[in-house]
C-alpha cells in the first residue's frame, strides 16, 4: 500500500464538455513519469453527465482509476479533503479538471519536491484570467499576506504537491469552510513554489461568481488568523482617545468662546461613520461566531454516495457471488454509508 508512489486529486463539477479531454492528456503524461501512481476523481455533485462519464473512465483504467461520488455540492475545497482521505500515495498531487493547469507540469513540482521541499505551490506564468479577477487577487494577496503570514505568491492555482505527512496532518484537522493550500503552507516544513503555465479554460465556465470569491477571501482572513478582530480592538481605542481629546476641547472652548450650536450635519457625517464602523465590526464578530457555530455543530463537511474502485480480487470473491463477479470482473463498485 506504501509503495504507492503519487496520488493525484480532481474535483469536478459540471465538466462534462472538458473531462475527455482531460483523461487524453492526465494518463499520458502520468505514465511518462514511470512511477506507480492513481487518480482520485471527485464528483462534487454535477448535475450533468460529468458522473456518468467519471465511470466510464473507471471501466476504462480501474487499475489507476478512484471516483468519489459526493452526494450533492459541498464545495471545491471539501472534494480535495475528501480526495486526501482516500489518496494513499506518498506524494498528493491536486489539479483542476478543467486543465487550466497543464498535467505535463506535475513532472516539474515533483522534481522540486525530489530537491527535499515538502509543500510546492505553484505560480502562473501567465494568467488567462479575466482582468477584475487580475486585480481583485493582487489585492487580496496582499491583505492575506499581511493578516495571516501565509506566504502564498497565487492563491488561485491549484496545482500544487504535498508530501504524505501534510496530507496526513489535514487529514487530521476536522475544519469546516477552508482553504486548504494554506492549511497546508501552515504544516510544511519547508515550502517552495514553481512557476507554471496556466492555459485558459478547455470547455465550460468558471464555477466561482463574484460572490463566492468574496466569500472564498473571508474564509482565508477568518480561518486563518484573528488580527481582523485585534484590528477591531484597536480602532476601538483609538477612536475613544480622539472623543476624548474632542471632549477636552469643547470643555476648553466652552469656557474661553462659549457654547457651539452650529456644525449639526458634521456631527450627524460622524455618527454615520461610526455606525458604519460598528456595524462592520458586529459583522466581522459574527463571521467567526459562524465559523465557530459551523464547527461544533459536527456535522459532516460532505456525504459520499459511493466510491468506486478495484476490489482485492480475493475480497471481490469472498463478497460476491461467483456469477455477480463474472458479470462484472473484478471491478466492484463499494457503496460506503455516509463516510465521516
Ligand atoms: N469545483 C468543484 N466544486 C465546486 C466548484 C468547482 O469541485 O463547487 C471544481 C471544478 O470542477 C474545477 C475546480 O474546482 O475542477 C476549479 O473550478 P473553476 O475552474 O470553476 O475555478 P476557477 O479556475 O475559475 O478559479
Ligand atoms: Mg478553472
Amino acid at each position: 500500500m506504501s509503495t504507492l508512489q503519487l496520488s493525484v486529486v480532481i474535483p469536478v463539477y459540471n465538466e462534462e464538455q472538458g473531462l475527455q479531454t482531460l483523461f487524453d492528456r492526465l494518463y499520458p503524461a502520468l505514465d511518462k513519469l514511470g512511477i506507480s501512481y492513481e487518480i482520485v476523481y471527485i464528483n462534487d455533485g454535477s448535475r450533468d453527465r460529468s458522473a456518468a462519464i467519471l465511470r466510464e473512465q473507471f471501466q476504462r483504467r480501474p487499475d489507476v482509476t478512484r471516483v468519489i461520488l459526493f452526494n450533492g455540492n459541498f464545495g471545491q475545497h471539501m472534494a480535495i479533503m475528501a480526495g486526501f482521505e482516500q489518496s494513499r500515495g506518498q506524494r498528493v498531487v491536486t489539479l483542476d479538471a478543467d486543465l487550466q493547469n497543464p498535467p505535463e507540469e506535475i513532472a516539474k513540482l515533483l522534481a522540486k519536491m525530489d530537491e527535499g521541499f515538502d509543500y510546492i505551490g505553484s505560480i502562473r506564468k501567465q494568467r488567462n484570467d479575466s482582468w477584475w479577477r487580475h486585480v481583485a487577487s493582487r489585492a487580496m494577496n496582499n491583505l492575506r499576506e499581511r493578516i495571516t503570514r501565509i506566504k502564498i505568491t497565487d492563491q488561485g492555482c491549484m496545482l500544487r504537491a504535498y508530501d504524505r505527512g501534510i496530507i496526513d496532518a489535514i487529514n487530521s484537522c476536522k475544519e469546516v469552510n477552508t482553504f486548504i493550500p494554506a492549511l497546508a503552507y501552515t504544516f510544511a516544513r519547508k515550502p517552495a513554489e514553481v512557476v507554471v503555465e496556466h492555459d485558459e479554460r478547455a470547455a465550460g465556465e468558471s464555477k466561482y461568481s463574484l460572490y463566492s470569491l468574496i466569500r472564498l477571501n473571508f474564509d482565508l482572513m477568518t480561518g486563518f488568523s484573528v488580527v481582523p478582530l485585534q484590528m477591531f480592538s484597536m480602532a476601538g481605542i483609538a477612536v475613544s482617545l480622539m472623543s476624548a481629546l474632542f471632549f477636552v476641547f469643547l470643555v476648553v472652548r466652552r469656557l474661553i468662546i462659549g457654547p457651539e450650536a452650529e456644525g449639526l450635519f458634521t456631527l450627524f457625517a460622524l455618527v454615520f461613520f461610526m455606525i458604519g464602523i460598528t456595524l462592520f465590526g458586529i459583522g466581522l464578530l459574527g463571521e467567526y461566531v459562524g465559523r465557530i457555530y459551523q464547527q461544533v455543530r459536527h456535522r459532516p463537511r460532505y456525504l459520499v454516495e459511493a466510491v468506486l474502485e478495484e476490489q482485492d480480487a480475493v475480497k471481490v470473491k469472498q463478497k460476491r457471488s461467483k456469477k455477480a463477479v463474472a458479470e462484472d470482473s473484478a471491478v466492484s463498485e463499494l457503496f460506503t454509508d455516509i463516510q465521516e
